[in-house]
């Protein structure tokens, strides 16, 4: 019923609503006959279907998605967690081995599913979020307690403005808006229905990481690192953009072999800081 708006995934969409609705596992839908999946979840089902149907996301009829083996809030007003975004934490755990106590920020938080899991992984952290729409903010705050993120600290506000965090940070991490402008009305029509300012980093697409790479440095300490997610095609372009002012900048890809993550270390600041 749902190949018109999921042709790939129609089915595995349809098992996450029926589980959903019978408090299941995916998996564990086949200890179901199918006169009790029919009976418990008929008319529900339907109801989630018809939403689905009109390209409303799966996650926000769920209202819930995983994210790195836990459990995020999603609705409408904030960005859907993405599977690609776990290879930032992959990396933010590697860079922060052997640190104790790490200060970590996640810029741009929406969810916060990237502040939050970091603060779970590495259990010392302190985690600051920052998140400028109210809507998603609300969402973000759920998650934190939802997970149990005691040492997470979301705070409403901008990245174009000053730091309001008043501890330096070890790692600053973000998965910013990345898309080009005029590529955002050819998205599919499921993105549409997420938060716009949630996706669009301006003309070039790279606006954020602008901002981030010289408005942010210096809220780093001396070996302080960034890695951020990017999009596809911007490995060239904003590894360039982070080696005006770091020193050891790598790009990552992810399971598709798509470029996915820069990381930037800051290894003149650091040197300058021991002499
Ligand atoms: N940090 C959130 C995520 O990765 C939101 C990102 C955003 O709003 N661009 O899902």
């Amino acid at each position: 019923m749902l190949e018109p708006c999921s042709a790939e995934d129609s089915s595995f969409e349809a098992d996450c609503i029926v589980a959903d609705l019978l408090g299941c596992t995916n998996s564990a839908l086949r200890l179901y006959s199918e006169k009790e999946i029919e009976t418990a979840t008929a008319e529900k089902a339907m109801d989630f279907a018809q939403r689905r149907l009109l390209h409303e996301p799966l996650q926000y009829i769920l209202g819930k998605w995983e994210f790195y083996g836990r459990e995020f809030y999603v609705g409408e007003g904030v960005l859907i967690p993405r599977p690609e975004t776990e290879l930032l934490i992959d990396s933010a755990i590697s860079e922060l081995k052997g640190k104790t106590q790490p200060v970590c920020y996640d810029l741009c938080s929406g969810s916060g599913c990237i502040g939050i899991t970091v603060s779970k992984e590495i259990p010392d952290s302190r985690v600051f979020m920052l998140e400028k729409s109210e809507k998603a903010f609300g969402f973000l705050e759920k998650n934190v307690a939802h997970n149990g993120a005691a040492n997470c600290k979301p705070v409403i506000g901008d990245i174009f403005e000053e730091s309001p965090f008043e501890e330096k940070a070890d790692i600053i991490l973000s998965n910013p808006p990345y898309i080009c402008s005029d590529v955002i009305p050819t998205l599919q029509p499921e993105v549409h229905k997420e938060p716009q300012m949630a996706l669009d980093g301006g003309e070039n697409g790279l606006v954020f990481y602008e901002r981030i790479a010289k408005g942010w440095i210096k809220a780093l300490k001396p070996d302080g690192i960034i890695a951020v997610e990017i999009g596809d095609e911007q490995g060239e372009s904003v590894s360039a953009l982070f080696r005006k002012s770091f020193s050891d900048v790598r790009v990552i890809k992810d399971f598709s072999g798509n470029d996915r993550v820069v990381v930037a270390k800051n290894i003149f600041n650091c040197r300058n800081w021991s002499i």
